[in-house]
């Protein structure tokens, strides 16, 4: 971009002290005047996001070729705010998935409640500091808050603890930690993991983070539902044990990424009980579903567990960059990361008050404890509840009709809200079944109203429907059932 004389004097016109060449503050009318420009934009682009392509303009060889056309070295003067949003709205959201979408139905949906998105706003103009509970006691307290209503959604004790982070990931991690530190202290290398088949790439990762190695990771199989077999659990423990090994921990899933498979979770807490191990269950997709009290007996068992993943940028809604951890005995999550030094406030011994730098690796940090707490806020619980049931409906009657399309099969029917299908046509082998499957879903999602992807199960190719997004209604799973009739016949048809 190139700068004339006049962006120079329209930044200057912005400024408090347009005389101060190092003046960073902007006056309370441009501050007021740009505020509005960001948020005509973001209200227009909410307003029109059912229209927008929901798989977004991210063809990968001129993606490449647009990226490199973006280099450009830092600019030495400043720019209008104006030409900037319209890059931003106009040129490169579009160029991106619509996650936002009703009708994205991938992955697993993120939300993107307004209101998280005024709190980041707020967090980001008043900038307290959140890491030490001295800085800010009341806006911390506003975090411990939202932290314990997830507490009681989820039938943890009192005694727990827990933690804001940035995803699922980075909880499942934090998860292994404390019961690394708890378990095997010094003896790291004799700890082993067990997890299923199914468990999200995240977990392997998170061990490998953790100093655990591959070599002591161990895949458990699965049923004929995705499931967990408990007593290749039990096997595999005992064989650790008569190998010399520590086994220490268990990742079960609350809803895999592939499938949306809940494991045994109850059976599987009592073999950690009997065994002394570490249970962990990983709710990144499925643990909001425990906030809807008619649906907790699908996650039987979940309550139980020594710690649990949740991702509130998953099934609570928000807009990514906010994961969340919960800690049965809450004095390992903090006996994991309490630390001091000379420069820094004493810390409350009492753990009365929540102390944020205590209970996990940031010091500063932002404030993800505010736009869950303002959400909440905003809507109160039980709107937030009706809407994850809503989801887990409209799942089963998507499913339910989805199932009647004469050439579709259902592989893994929702347990939550995600379920797995595939085209099949007689005569058809595995790798042409792969492949009308995978034409299936690109037929549907060029079409650009709703977006699905695919999982690779023991070489079979599956299509995945996810309904988590809370713009997703009855009007959408329509459209999606209808696209994938239309799809399948054309599909199988053209051969
Ligand atoms: C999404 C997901 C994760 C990873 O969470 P991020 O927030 O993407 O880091 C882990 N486990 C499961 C089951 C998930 O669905």
């Amino acid at each position: 971009m190139t700068h004339s004389v006049d962006d120079v004097g329209l930044l200057e016109s912005l400024l408090a002290d347009p005389a101060d060449p190092a003046c960073l503050e902007f006056s309370k009318d441009a501050m007021l005047a740009m505020g509005r420009s960001v948020l005509t934009r973001a209200a227009d682009h909410i307003a029109n996001i059912a229209d927008a392509p929901v798989r977004g303009d991210v063809e990968t060889a001129a993606a490449e070729d647009y990226c490199r056309s973006m280099r450009e070295p830092a600019p030495a003067l400043g720019t209008p705010l104006d030409g900037v949003l319209a890059s931003l709205f106009e040129e490169w959201v579009p160029r991106s998935f619509t996650t936002t979408s009703p009708g994205y139905l991938a992955y697993i949906p993120g939300g993107g409640l307004f209101p998280a998105a005024l709190a980041d706003f707020i967090a980001g103009t008043t900038n307290r500091f959140t890491g030490i509970w001295q800085a800010a006691p009341a806006l911390v307290q506003l975090e411990a808050n939202a932290l314990s209503w997830i507490r009681d959604w989820m039938g943890f004790p009192d005694s727990a603890r827990g933690l804001f982070t940035t995803g699922g990931s980075m909880s499942n991690f934090t998860a292994m930690i404390c019961a690394r530190e708890r378990h095997l202290g010094t003896e790291i290398r004799s700890g082993t993991l067990y997890a299923s088949a199914h468990v999200h790439h995240c977990v392997a990762k998170s061990a490998r983070l953790a100093g655990i190695m591959p070599d002591r990771l161990r895949e458990i199989p699965v049923d004929k539902d995705f499931r967990m077999i408990p007593s290749a659990l039990e096997s595999a423990i005992a064989e650790d044990r008569r190998s010399g090994r520590t086994p220490f921990f268990v990742v079960s899933s609350a809803g895999t990424t592939n499938t949306g498979a809940v494991d045994p979770l109850e059976t599987i807490g009592n073999i950690c009980k009997r065994e002394g191990l570490w249970h962990h269950v990983d709710g990144a997709y499925g643990g909001f579903f425990h906030m809807v009290e008619e649906l907790r007996p699908l996650l039987a068992g979940l309550s139980e567990a020594d710690s649990l993943t949740l991702d509130p940028h998953k099934g609570l809604f928000l807009p990514y960059g906010t994961g969340a951890l919960l800690v049965r005995d809450g004095a390992a999550l903090r006996a994991a990361h309490a630390a001091s030094a000379g420069y820094l406030p004493h810390m409350s011994e009492t753990g009365e008050f929540y102390d944020p730098s205590q209970y996990g690796p940031d010091l500063s940090r932002g404030f993800p404890g505010l736009r869950v707490w303002l959400a909440v806020k905003l809507y109160g619980t039980e709107r937030l509840k009706a809407a994850v049931l809503e989801k887990r409906r409209l799942a089963l009657w998507a499913a339910e009709e989805i199932a009647r399309i004469p050439s579709i099969r259902m592989v893994a029917p929702p347990q939550l809200s995600l379920f797995a299908f595939e085209l099949d046509a007689p005569g058809l082998t595995r790798e042409l079944r792969n492949r009308a499957t995978e034409a299936l879903l690109e037929n549907v999602t060029r079409r650009g109203r709703v977006m699905m992807t695919g999982c690779t199960v023991d070489g079979r190719f599956l299509g995945r429907v996810c309904v988590l997004s809370f713009r997703t209604k009855r009007k959408d799973i329509e459209t999606c059932v209808e696209q994938l009739r239309e799809a399948a016949r054309e599909v199988l048809g053209g051969g």
